[in-house]
């Protein structure tokens, strides 16, 4: 269901009816079949979505996301969380989300190669224009965002380039660098305490988990416990996560790194000695179910979509402070926006300037948020619902579509 039908929103935000009915549904739905030879043997295909939830602010942004259980439900949620992001930080974009659905763990970077050509030539006429801006999600990465550039050569059609080719220093990282940002930030703000020694678990040490808690680990937090898609590693004093990084480079996976216990992924979640808890992995992990079970005092949303409406709820009850996804993990499409203009522009953005840009505006976003939230007495996930729901509203009023 989409968060402009939900009965809840209308108790603190009037939505006028026209914006709810343009906003309740994407603007467009792209469904496409891709097939592609991995060999001479066998043809695979398989299904695709291009999802533009809404474009009033600007063109659809968002990431290409290549996995076993995408679904086109799930490709219009995720566009619609692109509206609000952009919307809450200010960037001129719009949402938009690609899903391609097949099991990434298989696939060989030469079988990505094929599929996203074959995506390319599909949907040509979207990237050319610009209507459609992919980057990076869950599947893919700089070298796929380089094949896009190989195939259209529009600089700008594309971000989460690699840098040989005029991507952006920084933008790998930056969006686990907003977390870690977002992270320090709120726990200072709640707790009045510095981020030094304080104990944090990260589930899902894929491209944002495990830059989140390199950024934390740097600047001296324990990082107790990690996991990814197949279990998770716990120690009490702490993970030494430049070495997990290499140990990672090398075995594929957390799982068997010394000094370390092994966990599942829901203990994780509900371990007792942790502060802060990152979920940087997929959708609904904290729900009705594991709530409960949540021992931590602030959870930093580094995935889309972690937390269940029930999940929510019992959070709320508990008194666990969150920062919402659409703004902890915003610092990745901050960095595509800055990727954007260099590439149109044809100017070098300095690194210390994309940290410093992504870090201001997370932080910005992030006092309108709390301020509003102490205000009217409202979750921050609603406090963030509102202030970009009215963003939108506010530019569907200019530009006279309502
Ligand atoms: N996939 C990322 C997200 O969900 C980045 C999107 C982008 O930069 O367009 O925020």
């Amino acid at each position: 269901m989409s968060i402009f039908e939900s009965p809840s929103l209308e108790k603190f935000i009037n939505i006028p009816a026209n914006a709810r009915e343009i906003l309740r549904k994407p603007e467009k739905r792209i469904t496409i079949n891709i097939g592609v030879w991995f060999d001479s043997k066998k043809l695979t295909v398989c299904e695709g979505y291009i999802v533009y939830h809404n474009t009033v602010r600007g063109p659809a942004k968002g990431g290409i996301r290549i996995a076993a259980d995408v679904t086109l439900e799930e490709t219009m949620d995720l566009a619609e969380r692109m509206t609000l992001k952009t919307a809450l930080t200010g960037i001129p974009f719009g949402g938009g989300k690609s899903g391609i659905c097949l099991d990434n763990k298989n696939l060989t970077p030469y079988e990505k190669k094929e599929i996203i050509k074959e995506y390319v030539h599909l949907i040509r006429n979207e990237l050319t224009s610009g209507n459609y801006i992919p980057a990076p999600d869950i599947g893919t990465g700089p070298r796929e965002m380089a094949i896009i550039y190989g195939e259209l050569h529009i600089p700008e059609c594309v971000t989460g380039k690699p840098i040989s080719i005029g991507g952006l220093p920084g933008r790998k990282e930056a969006t686990g660098y907003g977390v870690a940002m977002s992270a320090i930030h709120a726990y200072n703000k709640y707790f009045k305490k510095d981020i030094k020694d304080v104990k944090v678990a990260v589930q899902g040490f894929g491209n944002v988990g495990s830059w989140a808690a390199g950024f934390l680990f740097e600047r001296g937090a324990k990082i107790v416990a990690v996991s990814d898609f197949y279990s998770g590693i716990y120690n009490k004093e702490g993970l030494d996560i430049k070495k997990l990084n290499e140990y990672l480079k090398e075995k594929g996976k957390v799982e068997g790194f010394p000094v370390a216990d092994k966990i599942s992924n829901e203990e994780l979640l509900c371990l007792s000695d942790i502060e802060i808890l990152i979920p940087a992995a997929v959708e609904r992990v904290i729900n009705e179910k594991t709530a409960p079970k949540i021992k931590a005092k602030l959870i930093v949303e580094g995935a889309n979509g972690p937390t269940t409406p029930d999940g929510d709820k019992i959070l709320d009850e508990k008194g666990i402070i969150v920062v919402p996804d659409i703004l902890a993990n915003s610092g990745g499409v901050i960095g595509s926006y800055i990727e954007w203009k260099s590439s149109k522009s044809g100017s070098i953005t300095p690194v210390s300037e994309v940290y410093k840009s992504i870090s201001d505006l997370i932080i910005h976003s992030f006092e309108r948020v709390s301020d509003l939230a102490q205000k009217e007495k409202l979750t921050n996930r609603n406090a963030s619902l509102v202030l970009a729901t009215q963003e939108v509203i506010n530019a569907m009023n200019e530009r006279g579509w309502i």
